[in-house]
Protein backbone atom coordinates (compact mmCIF):
# COMPACT_ATOMS: atom_id res chain seq x y z
CA UNK A 1 0.00 0.00 0.00
CA UNK A 2 2.76 2.14 1.12
CA UNK A 3 4.53 1.78 -3.38
CA UNK A 4 0.64 2.41 -3.97
CA UNK A 5 0.35 5.74 -1.62
CA UNK A 6 3.73 7.13 -1.31
CA UNK A 7 4.45 9.56 1.51
CA UNK A 8 4.21 13.32 -0.13
CA UNK A 9 7.16 15.26 -0.25
CA UNK A 10 6.95 18.44 -2.25
CA UNK A 11 4.19 21.03 -0.93
CA UNK A 12 2.27 23.21 -2.88
CA UNK A 13 0.31 26.43 -2.23
CA UNK A 14 3.61 27.35 0.23
CA UNK A 15 2.85 24.74 2.57
CA UNK A 16 0.91 24.03 5.65
CA UNK A 17 0.91 28.14 6.07
CA UNK A 18 -0.80 28.53 2.70
CA UNK A 19 -3.04 26.46 3.07
CA UNK A 20 -3.82 27.30 6.46
CA UNK A 21 -4.21 30.77 5.12
CA UNK A 22 -6.73 29.80 2.54
CA UNK A 23 -8.55 27.25 4.23
CA UNK A 24 -9.80 30.61 6.59
CA UNK A 25 -9.03 33.40 3.46
CA UNK A 26 -11.74 31.84 1.07
CA UNK A 27 -14.74 31.62 3.66
CA UNK A 28 -13.06 35.37 5.20
CA UNK A 29 -13.87 36.78 1.27
CA UNK A 30 -16.93 35.04 0.52
CA UNK A 31 -18.36 36.59 3.26
CA UNK A 32 -16.32 39.92 2.94
CA UNK A 33 -17.66 40.36 -0.76
CA UNK A 34 -20.87 39.11 0.11
CA UNK A 35 -20.72 42.23 3.04
CA UNK A 36 -18.74 44.99 1.33
CA UNK A 37 -20.70 44.75 -2.00
CA UNK A 38 -24.13 44.88 -0.64
CA UNK A 39 -26.93 47.06 -0.16
CA UNK A 40 -26.59 47.04 3.43
CA UNK A 41 -23.19 48.61 3.59
CA UNK A 42 -24.44 51.13 0.89
CA UNK A 43 -23.77 49.63 -2.34
CA UNK A 44 -20.31 48.11 -4.07
CA UNK A 45 -17.59 50.94 -3.06
CA UNK A 46 -15.74 52.49 -6.19
CA UNK A 47 -12.37 51.38 -4.93
CA UNK A 48 -11.14 48.38 -3.32
CA UNK A 49 -9.90 49.85 -0.52
CA UNK A 50 -12.99 50.97 0.69
CA UNK A 51 -14.07 47.12 1.56
CA UNK A 52 -11.88 46.90 4.72
CA UNK A 53 -13.56 49.77 6.64
CA UNK A 54 -17.31 48.64 5.02
CA UNK A 55 -16.23 45.26 6.30
CA UNK A 56 -15.04 46.60 9.89
CA UNK A 57 -18.24 48.29 10.18
CA UNK A 58 -20.31 45.00 8.79
CA UNK A 59 -18.74 43.03 11.91
CA UNK A 60 -18.85 45.62 14.19
CA UNK A 61 -22.25 44.94 14.59
CA UNK A 62 -23.73 42.28 17.61
CA UNK A 63 -26.79 41.92 14.87
CA UNK A 64 -24.13 41.29 11.92
CA UNK A 65 -22.78 38.21 14.22
CA UNK A 66 -26.39 37.13 14.79
CA UNK A 67 -27.86 37.17 11.20
CA UNK A 68 -25.15 34.77 10.02
CA UNK A 69 -26.81 31.71 11.21
CA UNK A 70 -30.34 31.48 9.53
CA UNK A 71 -32.01 28.34 10.36
CA UNK A 72 -34.66 28.89 7.39
CA UNK A 73 -31.40 29.50 5.00
CA UNK A 74 -29.92 26.09 6.59
CA UNK A 75 -32.86 24.43 5.88
CA UNK A 76 -33.09 25.76 2.53
CA UNK A 77 -29.02 24.94 1.38
CA UNK A 78 -29.50 21.63 3.04
CA UNK A 79 -33.26 20.76 1.00
CA UNK A 80 -31.44 22.28 -2.10
CA UNK A 81 -28.18 19.70 -1.76
CA UNK A 82 -31.06 16.99 -1.34
CA UNK A 83 -32.42 17.40 -4.40
CA UNK A 84 -29.46 16.74 -6.33
CA UNK A 85 -28.64 13.73 -4.24
CA UNK A 86 -32.04 12.48 -5.12
CA UNK A 87 -31.68 13.46 -8.73
CA UNK A 88 -28.80 12.11 -9.66
CA UNK A 89 -30.14 8.25 -7.40
CA UNK A 90 -33.17 8.68 -9.30
CA UNK A 91 -32.84 10.28 -12.90
CA UNK A 92 -31.69 7.76 -15.61
CA UNK A 93 -28.11 8.21 -16.79
CA UNK A 94 -24.84 6.43 -18.56
CA UNK A 95 -22.44 4.98 -16.07
CA UNK A 96 -19.48 6.15 -18.01
CA UNK A 97 -15.48 5.09 -16.93
CA UNK A 98 -13.24 7.61 -15.62
CA UNK A 99 -9.19 7.47 -16.11
CA UNK A 100 -7.36 4.97 -15.73
CA UNK A 101 -6.01 5.02 -11.73
CA UNK A 102 -2.75 4.28 -10.32
CA UNK A 103 -4.33 1.01 -8.90
CA UNK A 104 -5.23 -0.40 -12.43
CA UNK A 105 -8.72 0.66 -12.40
CA UNK A 106 -11.32 2.83 -13.92
CA UNK A 107 -14.23 4.17 -11.63
CA UNK A 108 -18.12 4.02 -13.28
CA UNK A 109 -19.40 7.72 -12.91
CA UNK A 110 -23.29 8.46 -13.55
CA UNK A 111 -23.54 10.68 -15.89
CA UNK A 112 -27.22 12.71 -15.37
CA UNK A 113 -26.24 15.99 -14.63
CA UNK A 114 -27.57 17.77 -17.61
CA UNK A 115 -30.85 16.28 -16.89
CA UNK A 116 -30.83 17.23 -12.98
CA UNK A 117 -30.30 20.81 -14.81
CA UNK A 118 -33.81 20.21 -16.71
CA UNK A 119 -35.59 19.12 -14.55
CA UNK A 120 -34.56 22.44 -12.22
CA UNK A 121 -35.76 24.03 -15.05
CA UNK A 122 -39.05 22.80 -14.95
CA UNK A 123 -39.37 23.15 -11.48
CA UNK A 124 -38.32 26.73 -11.54
CA UNK A 125 -40.52 27.44 -14.63
CA UNK A 126 -43.44 25.86 -12.98
CA UNK A 127 -42.84 27.81 -10.10
CA UNK A 128 -42.75 31.00 -11.57
CA UNK A 129 -45.98 30.46 -13.26
CA UNK A 130 -47.36 29.86 -10.56
CA UNK A 131 -46.26 31.89 -7.99
CA UNK A 132 -44.68 34.86 -9.75
CA UNK A 133 -40.91 36.27 -9.47
CA UNK A 134 -41.21 37.56 -6.01
CA UNK A 135 -40.74 33.85 -4.35
CA UNK A 136 -37.40 33.45 -5.47
CA UNK A 137 -35.93 36.71 -3.82
CA UNK A 138 -35.46 34.62 -0.77
CA UNK A 139 -32.36 33.76 -2.01
CA UNK A 140 -31.46 37.62 -2.12
CA UNK A 141 -33.08 38.18 1.55
CA UNK A 142 -31.30 35.36 2.93
CA UNK A 143 -27.58 35.74 1.44
CA UNK A 144 -25.05 35.68 4.13
CA UNK A 145 -26.80 32.66 6.19
CA UNK A 146 -26.78 30.96 2.49
CA UNK A 147 -23.51 31.43 2.63
CA UNK A 148 -23.21 30.32 6.10
CA UNK A 149 -24.83 27.09 5.15
CA UNK A 150 -22.61 26.66 2.17
CA UNK A 151 -19.65 26.82 3.84
CA UNK A 152 -20.60 24.62 6.79
CA UNK A 153 -21.28 21.93 4.30
CA UNK A 154 -17.71 22.27 2.84
CA UNK A 155 -16.36 22.46 6.55
CA UNK A 156 -18.61 19.19 7.14
CA UNK A 157 -17.95 17.40 4.04
CA UNK A 158 -14.14 18.16 4.24
CA UNK A 159 -14.00 16.82 7.62
CA UNK A 160 -15.44 13.62 6.73
CA UNK A 161 -13.60 12.65 3.62
CA UNK A 162 -10.29 13.29 5.52
CA UNK A 163 -11.24 10.64 8.47
CA UNK A 164 -12.66 8.53 6.07
CA UNK A 165 -9.09 8.55 4.07
CA UNK A 166 -7.63 6.23 6.56
CA UNK A 167 -10.19 3.22 5.87
CA UNK A 168 -7.70 0.58 4.55
CA UNK A 169 -7.49 -0.35 1.19
CA UNK A 170 -7.97 3.59 -0.34
CA UNK A 171 -5.88 5.53 -2.92
CA UNK A 172 -4.82 8.53 -1.77
CA UNK A 173 -3.88 11.45 -3.98
CA UNK A 174 -0.25 11.75 -4.75
CA UNK A 175 -0.59 15.36 -3.66
CA UNK A 176 -2.15 15.09 -0.48
CA UNK A 177 -0.65 12.18 1.53
CA UNK A 178 2.16 14.53 3.54
CA UNK A 179 1.21 13.63 7.15
CA UNK A 180 0.33 16.95 8.41
CA UNK A 181 -3.54 17.60 9.05
CA UNK A 182 -3.35 21.16 8.00
CA UNK A 183 -1.98 20.41 4.71
CA UNK A 184 -3.64 17.14 3.73
CA UNK A 185 -7.73 18.37 4.99
CA UNK A 186 -7.08 21.57 2.60
CA UNK A 187 -5.22 19.75 -0.08
CA UNK A 188 -7.41 16.55 -0.39
CA UNK A 189 -6.18 13.20 1.04
CA UNK A 190 -8.11 10.73 -0.72
CA UNK A 191 -8.36 10.94 -4.55
CA UNK A 192 -12.43 9.89 -5.31
CA UNK A 193 -14.14 9.71 -1.58
CA UNK A 194 -17.04 8.12 -2.74
CA UNK A 195 -20.50 6.24 -0.81
CA UNK A 196 -21.16 3.06 -2.54
CA UNK A 197 -21.19 4.14 -6.18
CA UNK A 198 -21.94 8.05 -5.50
CA UNK A 199 -18.58 9.68 -5.92
CA UNK A 200 -18.21 12.24 -3.83
CA UNK A 201 -15.93 14.91 -5.69
CA UNK A 202 -17.87 14.41 -9.69
CA UNK A 203 -20.98 15.35 -8.14
CA UNK A 204 -19.72 18.27 -5.95
CA UNK A 205 -17.79 19.37 -9.12
CA UNK A 206 -20.70 20.32 -11.21
CA UNK A 207 -24.10 19.95 -9.51
CA UNK A 208 -25.30 21.56 -6.56
CA UNK A 209 -22.84 24.17 -7.10
CA UNK A 210 -22.74 25.22 -10.51
CA UNK A 211 -26.24 24.59 -10.66
CA UNK A 212 -26.97 27.00 -8.00
CA UNK A 213 -25.00 29.23 -9.43
CA UNK A 214 -27.60 29.31 -12.50
CA UNK A 215 -30.66 29.50 -9.61
CA UNK A 216 -28.88 32.58 -7.55
CA UNK A 217 -28.64 34.61 -11.22
CA UNK A 218 -31.75 34.10 -11.76
CA UNK A 219 -33.38 34.91 -8.57
CA UNK A 220 -31.19 38.14 -8.70
CA UNK A 221 -33.20 39.41 -12.26
CA UNK A 222 -36.71 37.94 -10.28
CA UNK A 223 -35.21 40.42 -7.80
CA UNK A 224 -34.27 43.30 -9.72
CA UNK A 225 -37.96 42.79 -11.40
CA UNK A 226 -40.10 43.23 -8.22
CA UNK A 227 -38.12 46.61 -7.88
CA UNK A 228 -38.36 48.04 -11.26
CA UNK A 229 -40.98 45.67 -13.72
CA UNK A 230 -38.42 44.75 -15.82
CA UNK A 231 -34.87 43.56 -15.88
CA UNK A 232 -32.17 45.32 -17.81
CA UNK A 233 -30.19 44.46 -20.69
CA UNK A 234 -27.31 43.83 -18.47
CA UNK A 235 -29.28 41.65 -16.08
CA UNK A 236 -30.52 39.16 -18.97
CA UNK A 237 -26.86 39.14 -20.67
CA UNK A 238 -25.36 38.21 -17.62
CA UNK A 239 -28.43 35.48 -16.63
CA UNK A 240 -27.45 34.12 -20.57
CA UNK A 241 -23.87 34.01 -20.49
CA UNK A 242 -23.30 32.61 -17.40
CA UNK A 243 -26.35 30.09 -17.76
CA UNK A 244 -25.31 28.96 -20.92
CA UNK A 245 -21.59 28.59 -19.26
CA UNK A 246 -23.42 26.40 -16.53
CA UNK A 247 -25.46 24.26 -18.64
CA UNK A 248 -22.33 23.70 -21.39
CA UNK A 249 -20.70 22.27 -18.76
CA UNK A 250 -23.16 19.76 -17.32
CA UNK A 251 -24.33 19.04 -21.19
CA UNK A 252 -20.38 17.55 -21.33
CA UNK A 253 -20.50 16.03 -18.17
CA UNK A 254 -17.99 13.21 -19.44
CA UNK A 255 -15.15 15.75 -20.44
CA UNK A 256 -15.14 16.80 -16.80
CA UNK A 257 -13.25 12.86 -15.69
CA UNK A 258 -10.08 14.40 -18.31
CA UNK A 259 -9.57 16.98 -15.76
CA UNK A 260 -6.85 18.15 -13.14
CA UNK A 261 -9.22 18.09 -10.57
CA UNK A 262 -10.56 14.57 -10.94
CA UNK A 263 -7.61 12.92 -12.40
CA UNK A 264 -4.93 14.37 -10.10
CA UNK A 265 -6.36 16.12 -7.10
CA UNK A 266 -7.47 14.88 -4.04
CA UNK A 267 -10.90 15.91 -2.24
CA UNK A 268 -10.49 18.03 0.36
CA UNK A 269 -11.38 21.65 1.71
CA UNK A 270 -9.70 23.34 -1.09
CA UNK A 271 -12.50 21.86 -3.66
CA UNK A 272 -15.10 21.27 -1.41
CA UNK A 273 -15.44 25.01 -0.53
CA UNK A 274 -14.34 25.85 -4.18
CA UNK A 275 -17.73 24.03 -5.39
CA UNK A 276 -20.17 24.59 -2.32
CA UNK A 277 -19.18 28.28 -1.60
CA UNK A 278 -17.05 29.97 -3.97
CA UNK A 279 -18.81 28.94 -7.58
CA UNK A 280 -22.43 29.78 -6.37
CA UNK A 281 -21.67 32.71 -3.96
CA UNK A 282 -18.85 34.23 -5.72
CA UNK A 283 -18.90 33.83 -9.39
CA UNK A 284 -23.03 35.62 -8.72
CA UNK A 285 -21.41 38.64 -7.56
CA UNK A 286 -22.11 40.60 -10.83
CA UNK A 287 -26.02 39.59 -10.88
CA UNK A 288 -26.30 40.53 -7.46
CA UNK A 289 -24.95 43.57 -7.86
CA UNK A 290 -27.01 44.29 -10.85
CA UNK A 291 -30.06 43.16 -8.55
CA UNK A 292 -29.57 46.24 -6.74
CA UNK A 293 -27.72 48.59 -9.00
CA UNK A 294 -29.86 48.67 -12.20
CA UNK A 295 -27.30 49.24 -15.47
CA UNK A 296 -28.54 49.41 -18.71
CA UNK A 297 -26.12 48.61 -21.48
CA UNK A 298 -27.42 49.73 -24.76
CA UNK A 299 -27.56 48.01 -27.89
CA UNK A 300 -23.68 48.93 -28.77
CA UNK A 301 -22.20 47.81 -25.62
CA UNK A 302 -24.51 45.25 -25.41
CA UNK A 303 -23.32 43.79 -29.15
CA UNK A 304 -19.69 44.40 -27.96
CA UNK A 305 -19.81 42.72 -24.43
CA UNK A 306 -21.82 39.54 -26.69
CA UNK A 307 -19.07 39.27 -29.16
CA UNK A 308 -16.03 39.48 -26.66
CA UNK A 309 -17.88 36.21 -24.71
CA UNK A 310 -18.59 34.16 -28.00
CA UNK A 311 -15.48 34.56 -29.28
CA UNK A 312 -14.42 33.39 -25.66
CA UNK A 313 -16.70 30.45 -25.67
CA UNK A 314 -15.68 29.44 -29.34
CA UNK A 315 -11.81 29.03 -27.96
CA UNK A 316 -13.33 27.26 -24.71
CA UNK A 317 -15.57 25.15 -26.17
CA UNK A 318 -13.50 23.82 -29.47
CA UNK A 319 -10.10 23.49 -27.39
CA UNK A 320 -11.65 21.63 -24.84
CA UNK A 321 -13.51 19.03 -27.28
CA UNK A 322 -10.29 18.83 -29.53
CA UNK A 323 -8.44 17.55 -26.03
CA UNK A 324 -11.58 15.40 -24.98
CA UNK A 325 -11.83 13.87 -28.55
CA UNK A 326 -8.03 12.86 -28.73
CA UNK A 327 -7.59 11.57 -25.41
CA UNK A 328 -11.42 9.14 -26.17
CA UNK A 329 -9.24 8.23 -29.21
CA UNK A 330 -10.84 10.37 -31.86
CA UNK A 331 -9.00 12.76 -33.84
CA UNK A 332 -11.91 13.83 -36.51
CA UNK A 333 -9.43 17.28 -37.57
CA UNK A 334 -6.59 15.17 -38.36
CA UNK A 335 -4.27 16.98 -35.72
CA UNK A 336 -0.44 16.83 -35.35
CA UNK A 337 0.67 14.81 -32.44
CA UNK A 338 3.48 13.54 -30.83
CA UNK A 339 3.93 10.21 -29.01
CA UNK A 340 5.71 9.98 -25.84
CA UNK A 341 7.55 7.48 -24.15
CA UNK A 342 4.68 7.11 -21.21
CA UNK A 343 2.31 5.90 -24.01
CA UNK A 344 -0.17 8.94 -24.41
CA UNK A 345 0.18 11.37 -27.26
CA UNK A 346 0.46 15.12 -26.79
CA UNK A 347 -2.06 16.96 -29.79
CA UNK A 348 0.82 19.77 -31.15
CA UNK A 349 -1.63 21.34 -33.84
CA UNK A 350 -5.08 23.00 -33.49
CA UNK A 351 -5.94 25.08 -30.48
CA UNK A 352 -3.17 22.95 -28.39
CA UNK A 353 -0.76 23.58 -30.63
CA UNK A 354 -1.04 27.65 -30.63
CA UNK A 355 -0.63 27.42 -26.63
CA UNK A 356 -0.71 24.79 -23.69
CA UNK A 357 -3.96 26.13 -22.15
CA UNK A 358 -5.92 27.84 -24.91
CA UNK A 359 -9.33 26.58 -23.56
CA UNK A 360 -7.94 28.87 -20.18
CA UNK A 361 -7.43 31.65 -22.32
CA UNK A 362 -11.19 31.41 -23.86
CA UNK A 363 -12.65 31.09 -20.37
CA UNK A 364 -10.47 34.04 -19.31
CA UNK A 365 -12.32 36.02 -22.04
CA UNK A 366 -15.89 35.13 -21.34
CA UNK A 367 -14.75 36.34 -17.30
CA UNK A 368 -14.10 39.37 -18.97
CA UNK A 369 -17.49 40.01 -20.55
CA UNK A 370 -19.43 38.63 -17.52
CA UNK A 371 -17.86 41.68 -15.38
CA UNK A 372 -18.39 44.14 -18.11
CA UNK A 373 -22.16 43.71 -18.07
CA UNK A 374 -22.11 45.81 -14.83
CA UNK A 375 -20.46 49.32 -15.96
CA UNK A 376 -17.61 50.61 -14.59
CA UNK A 377 -19.17 52.55 -11.54
CA UNK A 378 -17.48 50.18 -9.24
CA UNK A 379 -14.04 47.95 -9.78
CA UNK A 380 -15.37 45.19 -7.09
CA UNK A 381 -17.65 42.92 -9.67
CA UNK A 382 -14.21 43.07 -11.73
CA UNK A 383 -12.79 40.81 -8.75
CA UNK A 384 -13.50 37.40 -10.51
CA UNK A 385 -11.63 38.17 -13.84
CA UNK A 386 -8.74 39.28 -11.80
CA UNK A 387 -8.93 36.40 -9.56
CA UNK A 388 -9.36 34.07 -12.61
CA UNK A 389 -6.57 34.98 -14.00
CA UNK A 390 -4.24 34.34 -11.04
CA UNK A 391 -6.31 31.05 -10.53
CA UNK A 392 -5.20 30.13 -13.97
CA UNK A 393 -1.94 30.82 -14.16
CA UNK A 394 -1.19 29.31 -11.03
CA UNK A 395 -3.27 26.31 -12.34
CA UNK A 396 -1.02 26.52 -15.30
CA UNK A 397 2.34 26.51 -13.13
CA UNK A 398 0.78 23.69 -11.03
CA UNK A 399 -0.42 21.33 -14.36
CA UNK A 400 3.36 21.97 -16.13
CA UNK A 401 4.70 20.14 -13.08
CA UNK A 402 2.68 17.54 -12.94
CA UNK A 403 2.52 17.14 -16.58
CA UNK A 404 6.63 17.11 -16.03
CA UNK A 405 6.15 14.59 -13.74
CA UNK A 406 4.25 12.38 -15.96
CA UNK A 407 6.31 13.13 -19.14
CA UNK A 408 9.48 14.17 -18.34
CA UNK A 409 11.78 14.91 -21.74
CA UNK A 410 9.26 14.14 -23.63
CA UNK A 411 7.38 17.68 -21.99
CA UNK A 412 10.32 19.56 -22.66
CA UNK A 413 10.08 18.60 -26.22
CA UNK A 414 6.34 19.51 -26.65
CA UNK A 415 7.09 22.69 -24.59
CA UNK A 416 9.80 23.36 -27.40
CA UNK A 417 6.74 23.04 -29.73
CA UNK A 418 4.38 25.26 -28.07
CA UNK A 419 6.37 27.54 -26.39
CA UNK A 420 3.40 29.80 -25.08
CA UNK A 421 1.66 29.21 -21.69
CA UNK A 422 -1.85 30.39 -22.26
CA UNK A 423 -2.18 33.66 -24.54
CA UNK A 424 -0.27 33.18 -27.79
CA UNK A 425 2.71 35.33 -28.34
CA UNK A 426 1.93 37.15 -24.86
CA UNK A 427 1.95 34.58 -21.90
P1 LIG B 1 -6.86 21.07 -18.90
O1 LIG B 1 -8.20 20.73 -19.43
O2 LIG B 1 -6.05 22.04 -19.69
O3 LIG B 1 -6.08 19.69 -18.74
C1 LIG B 1 -4.70 19.58 -18.54
C2 LIG B 1 -4.30 18.18 -18.93
O4 LIG B 1 -4.52 18.01 -20.34
C3 LIG B 1 -2.84 17.88 -18.72
O5 LIG B 1 -2.57 17.50 -17.40
C4 LIG B 1 -2.63 16.73 -19.69
O6 LIG B 1 -3.12 15.55 -19.03
C5 LIG B 1 -3.56 17.06 -20.85
N1 LIG B 1 -2.84 17.73 -21.92
C6 LIG B 1 -1.99 18.79 -21.83
N2 LIG B 1 -1.53 19.13 -23.03
C7 LIG B 1 -2.09 18.29 -23.91
C8 LIG B 1 -1.99 18.13 -25.32
N3 LIG B 1 -1.21 18.92 -26.06
N4 LIG B 1 -2.70 17.14 -25.91
C9 LIG B 1 -3.51 16.33 -25.17
N5 LIG B 1 -3.63 16.43 -23.83
C10 LIG B 1 -2.93 17.40 -23.21
O7 LIG B 1 -6.86 21.63 -17.45
P2 LIG B 1 -7.90 21.79 -16.28
O8 LIG B 1 -8.31 20.46 -15.82
O9 LIG B 1 -7.21 22.71 -15.36
O10 LIG B 1 -9.16 22.62 -16.91
C11 LIG B 1 -10.34 22.05 -17.47
C12 LIG B 1 -11.32 23.17 -17.84
O11 LIG B 1 -11.90 23.71 -16.66
C13 LIG B 1 -10.68 24.34 -18.58
O12 LIG B 1 -11.51 24.73 -19.64
C14 LIG B 1 -10.61 25.44 -17.56
O13 LIG B 1 -10.69 26.70 -18.18
C15 LIG B 1 -11.81 25.11 -16.70
N6 LIG B 1 -11.67 25.59 -15.32
C16 LIG B 1 -12.62 26.42 -14.83
C17 LIG B 1 -12.56 26.88 -13.53
C18 LIG B 1 -13.60 27.81 -13.02
O14 LIG B 1 -13.59 28.07 -11.81
N7 LIG B 1 -14.50 28.32 -13.86
C19 LIG B 1 -11.47 26.47 -12.62
C20 LIG B 1 -10.51 25.60 -13.24
C21 LIG B 1 -10.62 25.16 -14.52
P3 LIG B 1 -2.92 14.05 -19.67
O15 LIG B 1 -1.84 14.13 -20.66
O16 LIG B 1 -2.61 13.20 -18.48
O17 LIG B 1 -4.24 13.72 -20.30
Amino acid sequence: MSELNPRTTHYEFMGPPGAFAVTFGVPFLTFGLSLACSEASGGCPNSWWDIPPNLIKAVSSLDWWFSLFDLQAFVLYLAWYAFCVVSWAILPGAWVEGSLMRNGQKKLYKINAFSTLLLVLGITGGTLWSKGPAIFTVIYDRWIGLVTASVIMSFAQAFYVYAMSFQPGKLLALGGNSGNFIYDFYIGRELNPSVGSFDIKCFNELRPGLILWAIINFAMACEQYTRLGAVTDSMVLINAFQFFYVADALYNEPSVLTTMDITTDGFGFMLAIGDLAWVPFIYSLQARYLAFHPVELGPVFTSLVLALNVTGYYIFRVANAEKDDFRNGRNPKNLTFMITARGTKLLTSGWWGRSRHPNYLGDLLMSVAWSLTTGFSTPITYFYPVYFLVLLIHRQLRDDENCYKKYGADWEKYKALVPWRIIPYVY
